[in-house]
């Protein structure tokens, strides 16, 4: 077996996924803020792939700004939703 001495790599979190995909970081797990799933591999790959099997269709027509605007406004509702939990 080939030893890899990539530890690490490629497995930190990018701000871009969040625009990219819709994706955040939740307690260190990437998660959709459109359906709330968690991807458990953090890869690039993982979450494209998530994106756009399941939300492509729907949120291709967010571009530029629209998308920034939308990214915030999902955001806002998790933390809103967190916020929540936490109080029980
Ligand atoms: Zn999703």
């Amino acid at each position: 077996m080939a030893k890899r001495k990539r530890e690490g790599e490629g497995r930190v979190f990018r701000e871009k996924w969040e625009r990219d995909y819709f994706f955040v970081e939740v307690k260190s797990m990437p998660t959709c803020l459109i359906c709330k799933k968690n991807v458990s591999v953090l890869k690039e790959y993982n979450l494209k792939r998530h994106y756009e099997s399941q939300h492509s269709k729907s949120y291709d027509q967010y571009t530029a700004q629209s998308r920034d605007t939308l990214l915030q406004e999902l955001k806002r509702a998790l933390r809103a939703s967190e916020a929540l939990e936490s109080q029980g």
